[in-house]
């Protein structure tokens, strides 16, 4: 195929690569700078050979399958537009079910002063999205994120310090590093899909460690929940994301370690996503 010469052109050929509309108008808007309405209103303009060039090679990439969010460096997740890079999960709506969740159990607006802040933890916080958001939307609470993966932490912390938001970062493989501490809050989106998921095999692209744990996928639930209590303060809440098919399991095992109000909150499709319940006390 001839290189496309205009705008237009450039969006025929990702129609002929079988990238969808929306895809190829987010590309070519990131490479030119422009707005996806500029797109639309200058078809016939001429494209320089050297954009023409870019664009083609990002087609190609998306249409093997790269997520877009890689591509563009970016994606919008609760509201605030994060940093991403093939070191970190691509931030997925499904998960704004846990923010909102977290978000109903922390108070709005400052505590009286004879209450300490509200202490949250993300663990495995890969971009920081969770951490980031939940900090977004309470700024009285004392948000901490943990990740094993210093190339992670890097994202997140980039991602807190263009956003301005004031999230505490460390190096933890789950738990481990948080002895000691307590907790009003935990939260996690930890790897679940079951290791012969054949969804799986289509995710190639982001990190396998934070898709699967390997196994039935339930390993790194498991971990988080089974010392969760030490970390919790008296009342605290542990909220998990899993699979559609992992809800009762999840429920089974807060339950086994003493959980109260356990239940399941589901995503935007329906599907159940959330599971979480609160310490005793
Ligand atoms: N929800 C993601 C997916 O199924 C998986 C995220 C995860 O394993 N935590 O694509």
């Amino acid at each position: 195929m001839n290189p496309p010469r205009t705008v237009a052109e450039a969006l025929a050929a990702a129609r002929a690569l079988g990238v969808e509309r929306l895809d190829a108008h987010l590309l070519l808007s990131h490479l030119l700078a422009r707005p996806r309405s500029w797109l639309l209103a200058h078809g016939e303009d001429p494209l320089p050979a050297a954009s023409a060039e870019a664009f083609a090679a990002l087609l190609q990439r998306r249409a093997a399958g790269e997520p877009l969010a890689y591509l563009v460096g970016e994606r919008e997740f609760h509201g605030l537009a994060l940093r991403v890079t093939p070191a970190v999960l691509v931030p997925r709506p499904d998960t704004e079910t846990l923010v909102d969740w977290a978000l109903e159990l922390l108070p709005h607006g400052s505590v009286s002063p004879s209450e300490p802040a509200r202490r949250v933890i993300d663990l495995g916080t890969g971009s920081g999205a969770i951490a980031l958001a939940i900090q977004h939307r309470r700024p009285h609470a004392e948000v901490q994120a943990v990740d094993v993966s210093e190339a992670a932490l890097a994202v997140a912390q980039d991602n807190a310090r263009r956003l301005a938001l004031d999230v505490t970062f460390q190096r933890s493989d789950w738990w481990s590093a948080l002895k000691g501490q307590r907790f009003h809050l935990a939260v996690s989106n930890p790897p679940y899909i079951a290791q012969d998921d054949p969804h799986l095999a289509a995710l190639t692209h982001e990190p396998l460690s934070a898709l699967t744990p390997g196994g039935n996928g339930l390993l790194a639930l498991e971990q988080l929940i089974q010392p969760a209590a030490e970390y919790l303060l008296p009342g605290g809440w542990l909220l998990l994301e899993h699979g559609h098919d992992q809800g009762s399991a999840v429920r089974e095992r807060l339950l086994a370690a003493g959980f109260l109000d356990v239940s399941t909150r589901r995503d935007i499709e329906s599907r159940e996503r959330c599971s979480g319940g609160r310490r005793p006390g």
